[in-house]
Parts: C-alpha cells; structure tokens; sequence
C-alpha cells in the first residue's frame, strides 16, 4: 500500500508526538509541517501496513505492522482503536524481536544433552507429544496423578489444560490467576459483597459517543496511589494503570508512593520511594494502620483519617481491630520495637 500525503502525515504526527504529554495529561499528537512531513516520507520509503491485535498481552491492543521487503520494519498502535487510541507500550512496540529473533521457538524441539547444555533436536509434533504423553503416564504409574501440579497462564488460555490434567487423575491444577485476578475479584466479594474496586485510573482512554465520535469523558480524581511490590508503569496494560498514573498525577497533581526493594522503572518516576528489605511489607502496613487508628480524630478534618460508615457495608471490622491492637504491646524480638510501632518501646 502506497501511503497516501494525508495519512502519512498522520502516522508520522505520531512519531513525532509520542513523549508530548498535552495538558489533558493525554499523550498529544503534534502535527508535522508538511516540509517535516515529505523529509520524513523520503527517508522512510514505502510500507505495507497490515492492521492487527497484539497477544503479548491480556489488553490485546489494536495494533499496525508496517511491512518492508516482507518483513516488520515498524509496529505502531492503531489510531482507529479507542481502547489504546494510538499508543502501544514498550513491548508492544519492540515486538520484532519477539518475531525475529534466532532463539525464538518455531518447531517441538527435544533436550538430546544434559540440562544446561541447550542441545536440542528438531521433532515433528506427533514425535513431541508422544514424548510428553509417555512422561506423564511414567509418573503417574510411578508416583500417582496427584503427583503432577498443572500451572498454565490465566482466563485467556486455561480451560483445555484444567481439562487435560483433571482427565489425567490430578486436582492440583492452579494458574496465574490465583494470584492476580481471582483474589481481587473475590476478597472485595468476600469483604463487602460486591465488585472489585477499580480507581479512576483504570478508566479507557476514550469512550466511544452515541454520534460515533470519541470523547474523554471523566476526569482523573485520585490524589494517592500506593503501589506495593508493583512495577504498572512496564508491567501492565498500556491504557489502565500506566497511562491513569500519569494522567492522574499530570491532571490532579496525584501523588505516587512506590514500596519495593528493587528500584523500578514505576519507583525512578514516583515521588516517593520506599525500600523495605523483601517480606516485611505486612510489618510496614501494620505500623501505617497502627498509626492511622492511634490518631483518628473524627473532628479534625485534617486527621478523619477513617470513614467508620464502612462497617455498615463489612462483617468483621471490631474483630479484626481488637486482634490486631492485642499485638500493640508484645514487643517483636527483631528489632526489638512493640508490633505496628515506629518507635521504640524503650
Ligand atoms: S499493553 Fe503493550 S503488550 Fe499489552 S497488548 Fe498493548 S501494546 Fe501489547
């Protein structure tokens, strides 16, 4: 496809445009003066632009493979998709390397040397499953079913392995999503008897009008995020957390704490970062609460740090809060400090 003038002014204004943050907190897409324009289609010659939706990722974004000579030369996100609006993320973006790369998986191959040695053979499909077909059954005639644990990814791709592992005799079968999804779909369930929470920032990007047009129509409210051991700025989906941090924090001045002990990408932009050492987040959050309900004060707008009508909606609140301040005097032998404290009790 030869692009016509207009459209390549169009792409190439997304170039252009990708670091601009606009005033609406949205990335803007400046236009190129047509001199920059025709610069840039002479040195960038003539694509085929194949129109397509990226599964590295459960946002399956809308995607445009520019092609040269038959090859991916450039990946953009798609403009016509309202979802991710233009935008692809890092690995969006970088997805050549997935596609070209020597060490990419093409065809079953079989270890022939010892593990560690990266000596394969080359087998045909049939060849690879009954291969695994006879370890399976080996183990099983040896240990048991129950012997096998099946781990496979979340909702997109699960259902034929639960099958396959329950047909083979072992319940033990989990996924990604017992550590993700499923508990934060359940605990507010569990909790309050409702949906999951979702902030703001967990908005689309653009919300399609009954006219057809396209329209940013909420405005960012969060004014704190905390995100404890998470990394959302290169480790989730384009157009949920990544983008609604930024937007939050250029739109309403939020402010964006980062708790882990590795300095990442989400940490170098936050404006705070804390560092725990690995495992001992829980003492952390239990000195933040300890604190909060030793200086609630209802009529001190400063300090109402606690809206108690949330018991009206929860089971448990009164057991948890006597449980919790019974630790408040026992003193925990690492670092000698009472439970939940900042403070030394000496
Ligand atoms: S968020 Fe990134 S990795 Fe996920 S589908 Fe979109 S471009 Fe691909």
């Amino acid at each position: 496809m030869e692009l016509s003038r207009r459209k390549f002014i169009k792409y190439s204004g997304i170039l252009a445009g990708t670091t601009a943050l606009s005033g609406s907190g949205l990335l803007s897409l400046k236009e190129l003066t047509p001199s920059e324009a025709e610069a840039m289609e002479t040195s960038m010659g003539q694509y085929e632009v194949k129109y397509t939706a990226d599964a590295m990722c459960p946002a399956e974004c809308g995607m445009e493979m520019w092609v040269k000579d038959g090859k991916i030369a450039k990946i953009y996100g798609n403009k016509a998709v309202p979802m991710n609006d233009g935008i692809a993320c890092a690995k969006g973006a970088a997805g050549q390397q997935l596609v070209y790369s020597p060490y990419r998986l093409k065809y079953p191959m079989i270890r022939v040397g010892e593990r560690g040695s990266g000596k394969f053979k080359r087998v045909t499909w049939d060849e690879a499953i009954d291969h695994i077909g006879k370890k399976l059954t080996d183990i099983k005639k040896k240990y048991g079913a129950e012997s096998a644990i099946m781990d496979c990814g979340d909702v997109t791709d699960r259902d034929h392995y639960y099958r396959l592992f329950f047909a083979y005799g072992t319940p033990n079968c989990t996924e990604h999503g017992a550590i993700c999804d499923t508990p934060r779909r359940h605990g507010p369930k569990l909790m309050v008897g409702g949906k999951r929470w979702e902030p703001d920032i967990m908005r689309p990007q653009l919300v399609r009008q009954p006219d057809g047009s396209l329209k940013k129509d909420y405005t960012y409210k969060s004014k704190l995020i905390i995100y404890n051991g998470w990394n959302p700025l290169v480790a989730t989906r384009i157009f949920y957390e990544s983008r609604g941090t930024v937007g939050a924090k250029v739109e309403n001045g939020c402010k964006v704490v980062v708790i882990d002990p590795s300095y990442s990408n989400t940490a170098t932009a936050a404006d705070m970062w804390l560092a725990p050492r690995a495992g001992t987040d829980g003492d952390l959050f239990g000195a933040m609460l300890r604190y909060i309900l030793e200086n609630d004060n209802q009529n001190d707008p400063d300090k109402k740090y606690i809206d108690w009508s949330f018991k009206k909606y929860s089971t448990g609140g009164e057991d948890f809060e006597a449980a919790f301040k019974s630790w408040w005097q026992k003193k925990d032998p690492i670092n000698d400090l009472s439970y939940g404290s900042v403070k030394s009790s000496v």
